[in-house]
Order: C-alpha cells, then sequence, then structure tokens
C-alpha cells in the first residue's frame, strides 16, 4: 500500500471526487457473497420484475424473507440445481460490482448451506466456485469465508460445515443471520476444528444483542475478529477488552441504519469505538438490500464531519492483511 493511494483517498473525499474513489485500493471484509450485487442490474440480467427493497426493516425477520425472496424469485423451486445457477448468478454480481466500485481485496461470505444444493457433492462445488474466482483474479484478491447460518438445524450445520472446512478452500470460518437464535456456545466445536485448519475466526454479534454479548461470543469461540460488534460502544470494559485483544469489528453503516439498530451516519457508534481504540473496518454487508456500495459508505461517514480524512484512510488500510 503506498502514501499516493492515501493521498488519492484524503483528495477524494475532501472534493467529493467518485470517480477518484474507486482508482483507490480498498478492501471489503464483511460482504455476503450472495447478497453484494447491484439489484437493478442483476434484476434487469435475470429478466426479474423483482420490486424495490424497502429502505428500512424495523422487524429483522422482514429483511430474511426479502433475503429468501431474492434467492428463490420468481417461484420456491428447491431443485438443487436451481438453487446452485440462482446462487453463482448472485456471486457474479457480487464481484462484478466490487471490481466496479474499485474494491481490490474481499472476504466474501458464503453459507455452507450451498453444499446442499450441489447435493454434497463438495468437489463440483469448490470446483464451480474457484472457476468462478479465478475469473476475477486479474481485478480482485478473493479470501473466501465460509458460514454458518444459525437458524438451520444443527444437524445440516454439522453436515455442511464440517466438508467446507476440511476442503480447504476458505480462508476464515463466520456465523450470521439473527444472534438471538443460536448461542456461541452451540459451535464451540465447529471453531475449534475451524481453527485447526489454519482459518480466521470471525462471527456476527452486537448487531442485534448486547455488549456482553460481544465480549462471550469472541471468547467462547476464539474470535480473530467481529462482524458488526457496535454494541460493544455502549461498554467502556467490553471496549477495553476489544482493544487489549486487538479484534478488528468489521463495520457495516448502512446496514445497520437500515436494519434499525442505528439512527443515522452521525449517531453511528464507529466514531466512539474509535476514541476507546477498538480497531474497524468500513464494509457492506449487503448491498443489493442496501444499495451502498464501499465507496459511496467512506463519503458517507465522511459526510457526518466526525472523521478526518486521515482517519478514515486509516480504516481503510485496516481492511487489508498485515503481510
Ligand atoms: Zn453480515
Amino acid at each position: 500500500m503506498n502514501s499516493k493511494d492515501s493521498r488519492n483517498f484524503v483528495q477524494a473525499l475532501e472534493t467529493g471526487d467518485r470517480e477518484l474513489m474507486k482508482t483507490v485500493p480498498r478492501a471489503d471484509v464483511h460482504n455476503h457473497a450472495a447478497l453484494g450485487g447491484d439489484f437493478h442490474s442483476w434484476a434487469a440480467k435475470e429478466g426479474f420484475d423483482l420490486p424495490e427493497s424497502p429502505r428500512h426493516f424495523p422487524d429483522f425477520t422482514d429483511f430474511q424473507a426479502l433475503v429468501n425472496t431474492i434467492f428463490t424469485y420468481p417461484e420456491n423451486n428447491p431443485d438443487g440445481d436451481f438453487r446452485s445457477k440462482r446462487f453463482l448468478s448472485l456471486f457474479d454480481a457480487t464481484y462484478e460490482l466490487a471490481a466496479a466500485d474499485g474494491i481490490t481485496y474481499i472476504e466474501p461470505g458464503y453459507d455452507a448451506v450451498l453444499l446442499d444444493h450441489y447435493g454434497m457433492d463438495l468437489e463440483r462445488m469448490i470446483s464451480d466456485l474457484r472457476r468462478q474466482t479465478d475469473r476475477y483474479s486479474d481485478r480482485l484478491t478473493i479470501r473466501p469465508d465460509v458460514g454458518i447460518l444459525r437458524v438451520c438445524d444443527m444437524k445440516d450445520i454439522e453436515r455442511t460445515i464440517y466438508p467446507c472446512i476440511e476442503s480447504g478452500f476458505f480462508n476464515a470460518l463466520d456465523v450470521f443471520a439473527d444472534e438471538r437464535s443460536g448461542p456461541p456456545e452451540d459451535f464451540r466445536d465447529i471453531y475449534r476444528a475451524a481453527k485447526k485448519a489454519g482459518m480466521k475466526l470471525k462471527a456476527h454479534a452486537g448487531e442485534l444483542l448486547e455488549a456482553e454479548f460481544v465480549r462471550r461470543s469472541v471468547e467462547v469461540l476464539e474470535l480473530d475478529e467481529v462482524q458488526h460488534g457496535i454494541a460493544a460502544a455502549t461498554s467502556p470494559p467490553v471496549m477495553r477488552f476489544l482493544a487489549d485483544n486487538g479484534i478488528r469489528l468489521n463495520l457495516c453503516p448502512s446496514s445497520n441504519i437500515q436494519l434499525c439498530q442505528v439512527e443515522s451516519f452521525k449517531t453511528h457508534p464507529m466514531r466512539i469505538l474509535m476514541d476507546h481504540g477498538v480497531k474497524v473496518t468500513v464494509n457492506t454487508d449487503d448491498i443489493i438490500i442496501f444499495g451502498q456500495r464501499s465507496s459511496e459508505e467512506f463519503f458517507n461517514m465522511f459526510g457526518t464531519g466526525l472523521y478526518t480524512p486521515e482517519e478514515l484512510d486509516e480504516v481503510r488500510l485496516n481492511g487489508f492483511p498485515l503481510s
């Protein structure tokens, strides 16, 4: 990473130059691979007359219902071939948009239940995913996460996640969706297996639940990073714990606003977290629903007047691997 990029980043923010921003390398390390595309171009490409999503979801189950619509529209076809093709199309939309927005490093999250759509044929699934990611290798460094959908039955989770961990294709493990439906203790053995396989450990926590849930998730699952973790900002001891242990929070401001966990960019707790020494990154979560790409998220946060361009440049650089 060089200082020219930092200079361009600062200049892009100060002058509102969106095109210059797209030339500055950025990372997106909290991006669900099936939900990172542009809604309009994806729907048009597939010939779908899908209605635009609402802007706010006071009820998390409405958000999950919309996600399900995108996965199954126009008919709820349970056929594995239909589902796997749908997901490959959504992953393409994610990579195309990331590259067009100037993202150079991405950690896309795949759901392990994808393996079910491949009839548990791990080799065919990994071969399809590898072929797809290779097509973008000149523009994007892709380090895939594999995720556990915490609302799934534990037997289905175990059946699909262990082969994914053993495949060697995935760089990190994550657990996501409504955190009220699966305590971290349920996933301890899976996280130990991923750690043994040399994977990075992430988990969604503190998006909907309180600060202590963030600390508990980090301790029980031995996390390296937390997806969201914004509730930590209500607790100085939890923030100290995160700062002391070098636990990074991968934030997604627009997602928090649209899921009604935060009122505005100005009141987003990123400022408080940074003031308490917690390392953060800015990411997109589910662009196909929230509509805000990485470049826009940086402008959104700069627009609050709460961050200097240099501080946001540090946040940008935090997203890249250290080596
Ligand atoms: Zn997420």
